[in-house]
């Protein structure tokens, strides 16, 4: 490809145009009015935040924070001034300190070193008293560089439940009537290998349920606002898949991992590498393995249903009854888990058709722990994230894709007087809602209608010396090539009929 720019959109991101993102509005719209006749108000967190609240509330050591993550150094905000330094680097690397007690700069590794490095060239700078000025001049210059090498570490989010557990102990959302509904929209970031429905920047609609009661009926409530948003958005093929996974207690979760993890090291010579490493790490996320090999060995295992203490088992039960109160159909599948310790009892999942491998639309569950863990106070939490790039994506394969997006009215104007006319009709249809192409050059008639054609417009409005002096406009009909002959107000509302 010869005239191809040297600049292109990054591996694993990019652009939504026009014939795309009318049907991402229509969706995003869709979702805004499902959420909102459930109670739901939208949030905006940042698309930065902190490396800690994702560390935390994801996990230091699951993929998306330890591989996956776009992290880096942010100069820091509170920290001294540093031309501070030039009047006394003694005073500098005092507020330094200070601040790293305060708590303004993070107690990091990279920081600490930072700071030994800003002691070390001090301490070179205070051994010398015979520098001459260019070189005292240089040593404070390296010394308040250093400055900058303090920092914050923050990340690209790769979710958002993190945020808004974040947002609602930052805002004392506790304090508001409980439980607090709250749906968001808007890009993520990982790492990944790109592929069909895995991108880099990628796109997700979630809502949460924080505070409150962990009543089945919220849970079940959720679901069912996720699968009236699907079916309005035209959603095809769509499968619901839910389990228990309990919660974190001897009796229940803990002693289930502990027993499964005992029957995975009797076949461990039999698993796939992947699935040995998590027998120690994780032993729950075999049960995610697709490798065809280890299938008959997993449909063996024990399960998790046989294992739930009662009060969880008693919580599955009533999420399955409220669920069908609703009339929504589900599967079960007790092979769905969360590998992380704060998600517990429900978890759900929502297949689509035409995706192929990538074919996980939506994932969700109960997170109990996350908002304590975060630093708040103990507070229930549900939530889910829609993978909107792959709902697009399925809409398109279904033939669901939007109309692309045309003209209903060109203007085809010819002449001074009939120029100063057609601004003013544009003007006025476009008042009346309807979408108006108005050429910015004289064009023929003949090369105006071609146009209007390509663009796909309904009408074509020829204004010409005649019409404006007669005021009598000529209206085409683009499809059937009929023409009629109407005054300014009847072709306003000829058009608004229609
Ligand atoms: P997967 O198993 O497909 O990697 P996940 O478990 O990482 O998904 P979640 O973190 O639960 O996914 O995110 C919820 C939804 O976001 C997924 O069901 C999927 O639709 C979407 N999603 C996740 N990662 C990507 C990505 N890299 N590109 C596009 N969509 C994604
Ligand atoms: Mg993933």
């Amino acid at each position: 490809m010869a005239n191809k720019s040297k600049f292109q959109a990054i591996r694993g991101t990019r652009d939504l145009l026009p014939a795309d993102t009318a049907l991402w509005n229509r969706v995003e719209q869709t979702a805004r009015e499902v959420f909102g006749t459930f109670g739901f108000g939208e949030i905006r967190p940042p698309i930065l935040e902190a490396t800690e609240v994702f560390a935390r509330a994801v996990g230091g050591d699951t993929d998306i924070v330890s591989k996956e993550m776009y992290t880096f150094t942010d100069e820091m905000q509170g920290l001294p001034d540093p031309t501070d330094f030039s009047i006394s680097p003694d005073h500098y690397v005092d507020a330094v300190e200070q601040a790293i007690k305060a708590g303004q700069i993070q107690v990091t590794d990279s920081n600490l070193k930072s700071l030994a490095q800003l002691k070390a060239q001090l301490g070179l700078y205070n051994s010398r008293n015979d520098l001459n000025s260019t070189e005292e001049a240089e040593l404070k210059f390296r010394l308040s560089a250093s400055h900058l090498a303090f920092g914050e570490s923050i990340s690209l989010r790769p979710e958002a439940t993190a945020s808004v557990c974040r947002a609602y102990i930052e805002h004392n959302m506790q304090q508001m009537p409980q439980p607090v509904k709250l749906y968001y929209m808007g890009p993520m970031f990982r790492r990944e290998r790109p592929q069909k429905g895995r991108y880099r920047q990628f796109y997700q609609i979630g809502a949460e349920i924080l505070g409150g009661p962990d009543a089945p009926a919220i849970d079940a409530e959720l679901i069912e606002m996720l699968m009236t948003f699907f079916d309005k958005c035209g959603l095809q093929g769509t499968e619901l898949s839910i389990n228990s996974i309990g919660h974190a207690g001897d009796n229940c979760r803990r002693g289930y991992v502990a027993k499964l993890k005992a029957e995975l090291e009797k076949v461990k010579d039999k698993l796939g590498a992947d699935s040995q490493r998590r027998i120690e790490t994780n032993p729950l996320r075999v049960l995610d393995s697709k490798l065809e090999q280890e299938q008959p060995i997993i449909a063996t295992l024990p399960r998790i249903a046989d294992h739930l203490c009662d009060e969880c088992k008693a919580h599955y039960a009533a999420v399955k009854h409220e669920l069908e109160q609703r009339g929504v159909i589900y599967r079960e599948n007790w092979r769905l888990v969360r590998g992380l310790d704060y998600y517990m009892r429900t978890t759900f999942e929502i297949t689509a058709q035409g995706l192929g491998s990538q074919n996980a639309v939506c994932g969700g569950g109960r997170y109990d722990g996350l908002v304590e863990l975060l630093g708040g106070p103990p507070t229930k939490g549900i939530g889910f994230a829609i993978g909107e790039d792959r709902l697009i994506l399925s809409l398109q394969e279904s033939g669901k894709g939007a109309a692309p997006q045309g003209r209903d009215i060109y203007i085809a104007w010819m002449g001074e007087r009939a120029y100063a006319t057609a601004i003013r009709a544009a003007k006025d249809l476009r008042n009346a809602g309807f979408r108006v192409e108005l050429p910015p050059t004289e064009l023929k008639f003949g090369k105006a209608l071609e146009r209007a054609s390509k663009l796909g417009s309904r009408f074509a409005l020829i204004l010409g010396d005649n019409e404006v002096a007669d005021g009598q406009w000529t209206l085409k009909n683009l499809a059937d090539g009929s023409q009629q002959k109407l005054t300014e107000q009847a072709l306003l509302d000829y058009l608004k009929s229609l």
